[in-house]
């Protein structure tokens, strides 16, 4: 049974909370809502040890998962990846706690299956037949696997110079593809504009509520594996920032179940391209929100957000947390999308790669301890970004 009781603005503007059964998008004010619990009720009634014999995806935490009494999620077995010990690039590093979070693992190989899982499973329960999303490449490909397992149609709108196995994998799975001059943003406008006469249903990240409880699933797994405690430091890629927030939104809950000992919570490391870092410069600046970076380009599809929704929930997350925003280049990237392979046998994006890239200048910095615990999150699998290898 879950304990999902109501939707909230993130912001918070002050709007009453809403029933979460339904169609939901945005709060009335423009920005995000976001699914509460019963934190109380579920502390009181859920116990980790329930959770030895449950399946290995992401709904084995179904207390606190946006699914009611009789719905089935959409699953293709998302989440519950590996949590791999790196000892060799730990010793090149100095670091005998790192360890890589290896989303490339889930279905459709990255990340993007778990928010994707959870938006459609509500999509669905609210009555949706076509859905829409505007993508980098990852986000695109999971709703269309997503959407096919639901016997839903998937509407995809992507930048015309995006990846061909990105499009390729869409037309795999039955998806209609539409390709935009421009940006993520550009394809965000682009599926509004034609989505919204016909009622579509649009599952843009934090647009709608429930990719980031898919999302924050990541959250729970690291102190589940870990043997319920934090690590020291989480090095994650962001693009739209569901990610970070997720976790950070995981925390909260973990920490209300009485699951881990409350106030030592992981230091949040945003990573950015040096060619499209919204994020940074505005943590730089002590901006609380980001303005839209002009010419965004960078081989991480999934890192060209030049403007996020979230930007405000992201720079809180980092400095509620004591963490930090670093910018890397495109070719230390590839670099160590290389060295994750070469040394630890991961098949990583260029987005998990720049966590590594990061990861060498904190540690440079004197920023990291060699006792600490680092998990980089490689967020998708090399094989739909080969081309960049050879660059
Ligand atoms: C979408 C994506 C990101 C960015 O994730 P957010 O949680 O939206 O910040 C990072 N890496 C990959 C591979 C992606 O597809």
């Amino acid at each position: 049974m879950s304990f999902l009781s109501r939707l909230e603005c993130s912001v918070p503007c002050g709007a009453p909370p809403c029933d979460p059964r339904g169609s939901h998008h945005l709060c009335s004010c423009g920005m995000p809502l976001v699914a509460r619990y019963d934190l109380e009720a579920a502390a009181r009634a859920w116990r980790r040890e329930s959770l030895s014999g449950r399946p290995p995806t992401m709904w084995r935490y179904g207390e606190l998962m946006p699914l009611f009494e009789g719905e089935a999620p959409v699953t293709l077995g998302e989440g519950f990846t590996p949590l791999i010990h790196a000892t060799r690039l730990g010793r090149e590093l100095g670091l005998p706690a790192l360890y890589i979070k290896d989303e490339s693992l889930n279905p459709t190989h990255s990340f993007k299956a778990r928010g994707l899982s959870a938006a459609v499973t509500r999509a669905r329960a609210a009555g949706a037949t076509t859905l829409s999303v505007p993508s980098a490449g990852n986000a695109a490909n999971a709703l269309a696997a997503y959407a096919a397992a639901a016997g839903l149609e998937a509407q995809v709108f992507m930048p015309r110079d995006v990846k061909a196995p990105f499009v390729r994998e869409c037309e795999l799975y039955g998806a209609r593809v539409t390709l935009v001059d421009g940006l993520i943003t550009d394809a965000g406008r682009a599926a509004t504009e034609r989505g919204g006469p016909l009622g579509w249903y649009d599952v843009s990240t934090l647009k709608e509520p429930y990719r980031l409880e898919g999302k924050k699933t990541m959250g729970y797994e690291l102190a589940e594996q870990l043997g319920w405690r934090w690590p020291d430091w989480i090095v994650y890629p962001t693009g739209g920032g569901t990610g970070i927030v997720g976790m950070w939104k995981a925390f909260d809950e973990v920490e209300a179940l009485g699951w881990v000992p409350r106030g030592r919570r992981p230091r949040m490391v945003s990573v950015q391209a040096e060619t499209c870092a919204p994020i940074v410069r505005a943590f730089r600046e002590g901006a609380a929100r980001a303005h839209p970076w002009e010419n965004a380009r960078t081989c991480a599809d999934g890192l060209r957000v030049p403007k996020a929704i979230g930007d405000f929930l992201i720079l809180r997350a980092i400095r509620e947390s004591g963490g930090t925003a670093i910018a890397v280049s495109d070719r230390e990237m590839v670099r160590d999308m290389k060295a994750m392979g070469a040394l630890e046998g991961v098949s990583a994006a260029p987005e998990g790669g720049a966590t590594l890239a990061a990861l060498r200048r904190l540690r440079a910095d004197g920023l990291i301890n060699t006792d600490d615990c680092v998990v980089l999150f490689n967020t998708g699998g090399a094989l739909k970004y080969l081309e960049v290898i050879g660059e």
